[in-house]
Order: structure tokens, then sequence, then C-alpha cells
């Protein structure tokens, strides 16, 4: 985001009259922010065999897969519906990994038959995996590596009391299901959890997968999840991909030596590739002057952007109408009737009623966490692209709120 002659833009196109030409609340993509993203990690592991599986649960809409996929990358899916998606966008069953987490083995059966990669997270759907398919059809396996990244135990999901993976103390049993049904294992993979900020810890869990390699001869990948912590405030660190690719890949090479083989290093980055690239435009209803403070009311609330409430997530937010004006300390609400607290004393340009506030990065678990709480629709969906902005998913209507319900005679 820039600001031009006073007007904050992304990739040239003016924010402001985005919302004026589409209408508020909008999502707002940057295409060129997303694929700058996915050109920077690429880059950054060149010398090596790497390959991006998009995790899509960030944001799904099938423009922005079809973007992603024009541009190389594969697809992370953790429901059938989203491996439905990424067919749909045009890829490729072998560009998909299925990683999903206590599904029903019909699921995993399902994905089979669409042909894409199965990744395993628990031993009980190992063993019936084993049973019905033998070493017909290989599965990769997700290691629990017990890594707390982060310390934020919401996100994190490698940490001893994660649901996600199948733990590296349990390899020993792992061996046996794999032995008895002669399982074919060609991947190994782990997703340790959002906001991994150092690197030697994503090494550390790095070497745990390397150490359990040696016992799966017959490995074609090995897949890192993913951990990129992206930068919500000014001054937030972030992972520093340059750093983390120069130390890893030295360290990739040397066990693809001991392993005897080059193997292919996959990534599942979500946040990473589509979280700065989205603004999601509001409009201010009303301002509320309480004994405590003033409260910004705007047109949408947790039924829209639910990660503030749910994750104490911080999003920036800025008062697009009135970029020069004074800074005043305000809290800003949405109009959920739930305590949906976007962020508390922000300093924004002076407020008025019927201005467009954005909300930075928010790409990522926006639009598909939100809801139709309260009946409200759900917003509608832009991508810049091209100098243009292209509507991409629009407004719900009253219609929609309705499509299933079934009247019955009472
Ligand atoms: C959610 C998820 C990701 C992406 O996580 P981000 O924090 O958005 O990068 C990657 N892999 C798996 C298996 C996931 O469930």
């Amino acid at each position: 985001m820039e600001v031009v002659n006073g007007k904050y833009t992304a990739s040239g196109i003016n924010l402001i009259e985005i919302s004026n030409q589409f209408g508020a609340p909008v999502y707002v993509y940057d295409g060129n922010k997303i694929i700058e993203q996915y050109n920077r990690l690429i880059n950054a592991f060149k010398p090596l065999n790497i390959k991006v599986k998009y995790a899509c649960k960030a944001l799904n809409n099938s423009s922005i897969l079809k973007l992603l996929k024009q541009h190389g990358s594969g697809l992370d899916t953790v429901s059938i519906n989203e491996v439905l998606l990424g067919l749909r966008a045009g890829f490729d069953p072998k560009e998909i990994i299925f990683t999903p987490n206590c599904v029903s083995i019909e699921e995993i059966q399902e994905a089979v038959k669409l042909g894409v990669h199965i990744n395993i997270d628990n031993i009980s759907i190992l063993e019936q995996f084993g049973h019905l398919y033998g070493n017909t059809i290989p599965c990769c396996i997700r290691i629990n590596p017990h890594i707390l990244a982060g310390g934020n135990t919401k996100i994190s999901t490698g940490h001893i009391d994660s649901k996600f993976g199948i733990s590296v103390y349990q390899l020993r049993h792992v061996a046996r299901v794999v032995k008895s049904s002669n399982i074919r294992v060609n991947g190994l993979h782990m997703h340790t959890g959002s906001d991994i900020l150092d690197p030697g810890v994503f090494l550390q869990g790095a070497e745990i997968l390397f150490d359990a390699a040696k016992d799966f001869l017959d490995l074609e990948f090995v897949d890192f999840g993913s951990g990129f912590k992206v930068g919500y405030k000014e001054d937030d660190i972030t992972t520093d991909i340059e750093e983390l690719a120069a130390a890893l890949s030295q360290r990739f090479q040397e066990f693809c030596k001991e392993y005897g083989k080059d193997l292919e290093l996959w990534f599942e980055p979500g946040k990473f590739l589509v979280s700065e690239s989205g603004y999601f435009l509001v409009k201010v209803n009303v301002l509320k002057q309480t004994t405590a403070t003033v409260f910004v009311g705007v047109d949408s609330g947790m039924n829209h952007l639910i990660r503030p409430m749910l994750y104490d997530s911080y999003h920036s937010i800025i008062n697009l109408s009135n970029p020069e004006g004074k800074q005043r300390i305000y809290t800003v609400v949405g109009y959920i009737c739930e305590t949906d607290t976007f962020g508390w004393d922000r300093k924004l340009s002076e407020v008025h009623e019927g201005d467009i506030l954005c909300f930075k990065n928010a790409g990522a678990y926006g639009f598909t966490m939100s809801s139709n709480y309260n009946a409200r629709f759900k917003p509608a969906e832009v991508l810049i692209w091209n100098n243009q902005a292209h509507i991409i998913r629009k407004r719900e209507t009253f219609e929609d709120l309705l499509q299933n319900e079934i009247d019955i005679a009472l």
C-alpha cells in the first residue's frame, strides 16, 4: 500500500475507488503482492528442488488459485472440497497434497480416487490405508516433532498437546504398520504451526525429520509445512526467508547426500503468500462517545473478520477517507451483537460517519473464515491484477441466506 497524491493505493489502484465502485464491506487482494511473495520464496531456495504448495485454507477464491497455479505453485488442501476447488482451478492432482486432520477414511478414499498426494496424520488411518491399498498407492506421513513454535498454543500445532500429526515417539509403531501392509511412504511432513521467528527452531524440526527419514527408503519429498511469520505492525519481527533458506539449504543438501537421493523440498505457505496482499474495506456507520472511549462502529464485524476476536491478532487500521486528518484515538468495533472489537485505542486520522476504513493483512483467514452470523451477507471480493480491479466474488443477497432452507407446513 502506497500513498500517491494523498490517496492510498495498491499497485496503482486507488483503494477508496474500489469501495465506491463495488461497495463496502469488500475484501481487496493485490495479485502483484501475492506473486512477489511467491517469487521471493522460490528465489531464496533456488539451488534446491523446491515446490511450493499454497495452503489454500487461507484464501480459496478460484481466481487466487488460478493466479498461483499460473505462476507454478501447487496446493495444500485440508478438506475434500478444497481438493475439488483446486482441481476445478486447473491444478494437476499430482500438484495437490491432501493434509486433513481427523477426517474419515471415506474422505481419504475419495481423495485417492482423485489422484492427489495423501498425507496421513494418525496411525488408525495409516492402518486402514494399508489394508485398503497396500503398496499400490503411496502416502506421506505427518510427524509431530513436539516443538513449540512462537509460544501461541492457539496457532501452534507441533507441541505435545496438539491434535496434529503422529508423534515422533511413535515412529516405531509407524514402522510396524508400514512394514505389515508394505505401504510405500513417499514423503515425510511436519507443520509446526504459525509464527516461527527463529530459523534455529525450524532447523531443529528439520533434524528430527531427517533423522526419521533414515527408516523410510522410498521418499520422494520432504514437506516442511509452513510457519512463516509476516509483519502485522511496522516493527514486527518476521521470518527472514533468505536467512532461513541459507541455513536450511546447506543442511538439506547434506541430508540428500546421506540419504542417497535428491529429494524435493516442499513448503506449504498460506499467510506468507496472501496475508499482506489483502485489504478489508469497511464503512463507518456510527461514532459513539461513551464515558470510556470513542467507539467507531463499522458495517462489518466478527462475521467477516474474526481473527482479532479468535486469535487476538492485530490488524492495522487506516482511515482511507481522511489521509491527512489529525490523529485521534478510537476503539473500532463491529455491528454484530457480540463484543466484536477489532482494536482498542487505535490512532486514526479523524473519523467521520460514512468514512471508509481499511484493515491491513486481511488476505489470509479473512474471507475464508467469514460467516452469516446475524443473518448478514458475506462481503464481496476484488482482485487487483493487470492494473485493474476485478470483482471475483459478488456480495451475497437475501436469497443466498435462504438457499438451503426448506419451508414446511406448520
Ligand atoms: C494451515 C496450514 C498451513 C499454512 O499455515 P500458514 O500459517 O497460513 O502459513 C500449512 N500446512 C498445513 C498442513 C496447514 O494446516
